[in-house]
């Protein structure tokens, strides 16, 4: 979510420009787009407004439509489930993202696209995976700095943390909570 060409601002839900400016201590800090309302410099974070994320939601959705139409519908019950996700759970942007995919596909609303626009991280430290051949041949993500120096494959862990981040905010309510091994979106 705020990598590549996907950035947005954390605060205003602006797109951020790949450009990257650097500042007296050489940190790279990416811009909100000039049409945004927000000048606020950012470096991205790891958690996202209830707003930015909305935003998000809204520009990905109408990016997916040919027509450049927005699923009103679609956009209500994802807004009132971004509030829901926001208010119960620390969980990074990530594991919200996902969280609200699987949410939103159990309602039956076509919401695949959702995956392109969210890269999973190491649920342990927040690096980026690596992709490795597990040893029956399947290609599983490991964590790119191995931070828990055990070589470990972390598909488990990151379904974990989608899983209880839908529990977070979705256990009390009619949806009811998910169970181990039971994402329908993984
Ligand atoms: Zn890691």
């Amino acid at each position: 979510m705020v990598r590549g060409e996907d950035a947005f601002c954390p605060s205003s839900g602006s797109r951020l420009s790949l450009d990257r400016h650097f500042d007296e201590l050489a940190r790279p800090w990416r811009v909100p787009d000039a049409s945004s309302e927000s000048a606020e410099l950012t470096t991205g974070a790891d958690k996202s407004s209830t707003t930015a994320l909305k935003r998000f939601f809204r520009r990905t959705h109408r990016s997916e439509r040919s027509d450049d139409t927005m699923d009103r519908d679609l956009l209500r019950v994802a807004a009132r489930h971004i509030e829901t996700l926001k208010r119960s759970t620390e969980a990074r942007d990530e594991w919200v993202w996902y969280a609200l995919c699987e949410r939103l596909h159990r309602e039956g609303f076509d919401v695949g696209w959702m995956r392109k626009h969210v890269n999973p991280v190491c649920p342990h430290c927040g690096s980026e995976l690596t992709a490795d051949l597990a040893p029956k041949g399947e290609v599983l993500p490991q964590c790119a700095v191995n931070c828990r120096d055990d070589n470990r494959f972390v598909e488990g862990d990151i379904a974990d943390a989608i899983r209880d981040t839908y529990n977070e905010a979705f256990a009390g309510t009619d949806a009811g909570a998910l169970d181990r091994g039971h994402l329908q979106i993984a």
